[in-house]
């Protein structure tokens, strides 16, 4: 459980601990600037795709840093996870070997929207990511920080520049920095330059690219104290305890690694007197005074009201720090300790880091292509928080597309792009390319149109035949997908085709027809999608299902409870395209549009769009926002 030290004795790469060891004349295809999320999944993708790579980042024992909540997936985000995991990335897997406490978010409603997510041990995973990465072949791992990047006359990336003035060769670069672009963090009045808690900002590559010409925006986000857990009551607040069995995130895994030491979470909440005592030090609180805007979604607790739930997450199995989800805070350090003991649970708790915020430049990433290949200079790609958006799951899915297309870009080979049909990887970077952000943008299941086929349990359908005739799925994981997919195949055609009439499931007595209006025949497929046998009962009447993994019974279950709602929804895209030239008269009353979103309405205000089709360009307005504007203008 201990974090290993990254000079594995088994590594396969070349790790440069310091950047004055590295040699004069070093060359690499791709070179990945940046150790978090999306650096982490674009090195490991160009390196499986083919290219000689390097991964040039600040420290090595940051890599796989989480720097926020120590969590992965949930809702929207846990399908990101899974399509990383499709396309042959990494963190899926290390969530499952660093993973205690699973839940799959959302269960109560349809599996188009379940959300899988994990609690992770920080230290487990670090470790994990830093093994992964040491012995990724095909990749080299440096320290050292990236402080310009070199071009050609033809505005041809070639090599990055070091703090020491050293250049390293490369026909491509992706920079995934993260909240490290001219970082500022902030507690309470007190502002010091830094791109996370005792790391320095990175100013020099933000100079680069300004100078390239590009647009930059500032954003910011927060992160709330630590608390001791030895310090914490946990008698009387709502335990939460993992799903036993945990469905693990990566397609190749059948279990995770840590299910017999699964850790329990707590819920309590803020009160008014808390929030009183964040009222009263707002003029002591100059990050949520700045123009920078933070994530609407993972606000701090300076922008709640009232009573709020806050989940009390172990960071690790071994570790006494509790991560107190929801009171993400910038107060100053007095107010943050009083704040903490206004709540139930933790009236004696000690505070083992303050909670703060970081404001940073990103670049406005409508400068990007759909391989987030920038328009502006050829063979740079940008991935992760850099492009405006917040979280792991949104930097890795980006650090997949970019180090996919940084390697095929050197090869000289055709891109590799997703559409919005296809994958919530090609929402979310269809979102960021054509509408930009105005703040930290976050992935939701109300974002994608087509949600009802990008679900968690099909992104391997839909993705890993793609990523395999790219190269970026290696042989092994492409076999096993190929095998479920038949196994799959053959399931279904063993459900689909037992079809019983009404009266034979009712003489049967396996399901009361009569009653419940059953009035044509039906396949035991459709009639345990919709929960009206029970998995054991159509064993009864179809023995060979006992032979399946139940797994893939669940995903045939859920084509089937799909299928005609798919078909719907194609019908419903179609009718949404037509719809698109509809015009929005000049003054139209916004607010008159029944239950539109807030925040749909104040960027229709602001943008006052003359179509449907301009009005679905914009940032925040959303397939069902759309939906109600289409009737409010029709009625
Ligand atoms: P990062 O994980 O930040 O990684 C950037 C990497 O680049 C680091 O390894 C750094 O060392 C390296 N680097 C930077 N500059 C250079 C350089 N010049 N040369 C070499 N290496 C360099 N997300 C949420 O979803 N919700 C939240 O509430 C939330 N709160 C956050 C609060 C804080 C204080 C911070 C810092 C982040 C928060 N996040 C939150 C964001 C989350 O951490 C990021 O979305 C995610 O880590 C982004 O991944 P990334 O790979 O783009 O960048």
């Amino acid at each position: 459980r201990r974090q290993a030290p990254i000079t594995l004795a088994t590594r396969r790469s070349l790790v440069h601990t310091t950047a004055t060891a590295i040699p004069k004349d070093l060359r690499y295809d791709v070179v990945v600037i940046g150790g978090g999320h999306a650096g982490c999944e674009a090195a490991a993708a160009a390196a499986r795709t083919g290219a000689r790579t390097a991964l040039v980042t600040q420290k090595l024992e940051t890599i796989g840093e989480m720097s926020c909540n120590p969590s992965f997936g949930g809702v929207g985000k846990g399908i990101l996870l899974r399509e990383v995991d499709a396309l042959g990335g990494v963190a899926p897997t290390i969530c499952d070997r660093a993973g205690i406490h699973f839940r799959v978010l959302n269960r109560s409603k349809g599996p188009a929207v379940w959300g899988p997510r994990a609690q992770i041990d920080r230290s487990i995973y670090r470790s994990e990511m830093q093994q992964h990465m040491a012995s990724q072949p095909n990749l080299d791992l440096i320290a050292a920080a990236v402080e310009d990047i070199t071009v050609n006359g033809d505005h041809q990336v070639t090599g990055v520049a070091l703090g020491n003035g050293q250049i390293i060769g490369t026909r491509a670069v992706v920079v995934t920095t993260g909240t490290f672009l001219r970082g500022v963090i902030n507690i309470g009045a007190y502002f010091t330059p830094a791109g996370r808690k005792g790391e320095g900002p990175s100013v020099g590559l933000a100079q680069t690219l300004e100078t390239f010409g590009f647009k930059l925006g500032r954003l910011r986000t927060g992160t709330p104290p630590r608390i001791k857990k030895s310090t914490v009551c946990f008698d009387g607040l709502l335990e939460q305890p993992s799903d036993y069995p945990a469905t693990p995130f990566s397609y190749l895994n059948e279990r995770v690694a840590l299910e017999d030491s699964f850790i329990q979470c707590h819920l309590t909440h803020t009160n008014s007197a808390a929030h009183q005592l964040v009222h009263d030090t707002l003029h002591e609180n100059n990050h949520v005074r700045q123009d920078a805007l933070g994530p609407r979604y993972c606000p701090s607790i300076e922008s709640k009201a009232n009573r709020h739930q806050v989940w009390l997450e172990p960071e690790g199995l071994d570790s006494d720090v509790i991560y107190p989800n929801g009171i993400s805070m910038t107060m100053p350090e007095e107010a943050q300790l009083r704040f903490v003991r206004s709540i139930a649970g933790l009236e004696n708790a000690q505070i083992t880091q303050l909670g703060y915020g970081v404001s940073y430049d990103f670049v406005d990433p409508r400068q990007l292509h759909r391989t987030l290949e920038t328009k502006m200079i050829h063979s740079l790609f940008l991935a992760g928080q850099i492009n405006g958006t917040t979280g792991y799951e949104e930097a890795a899915s980006q650090g997949i597309i970019a180090g996919i297309n940084a390697a095929l870009k050197v090869r000289g080979e055709p891109s590799f792009t997703v559409d919005r049909t296809q994958a919530y990887i090609g929402v979310l970077i269809d979102d960021l390319v054509t509408k930009g952000v105005l703040e930290p943008y976050r992935m939701f299941t109300s974002r994608a149109e087509y949600r009802l086929s990008l679900r968690s349990d099909n992104a391997d359908t839909r993705l890993t035949a793609l990523g395999h005739a790219c190269g970026a799925v290696d042989e092994p994981r492409f076999q096993h997908f190929c095998q479920q997919q038949k196994e799959l195949a053959e399931l279904t055609q063993l459900l689909e085709s037992v079809e019983l009439t009404p009266h034979e499931w009712n003489s049967g007595g396996w399901y009361n027809s009569l009653r419940c209006g059953l009035l044509k025949p039906c396949s035991v497929a459709s009639m345990m999608a919709f929960g009206f046998v029970s998995d054991s009962t159509a064993a009864d009447l179809v023995p060979a299902l006992r032979s399946f993994n139940p797994r893939l019974v669940e995903r045939v279950k859920i084509e089937a409870m799909y299928a005609h709602m798919m078909n719907r929804q194609r019908a419903s895209a179609e009718s949404y395209r037509r719809q698109a030239s509809l015009e929005i008269p000049p003054g139209f009353a916004f607010e008159k549009v029944h239950s539109l979103p807030l925040e749909a309405l104040e960027r229709l205000r602001e943008h006052a769009p003359r179509t449907i089709g301009d009005a679905a360009q914009i940032q925040g307005i959303t397939p069902d926002a759309l939906a109600r504007l289409v009737r409010a203008l029709q009625s």
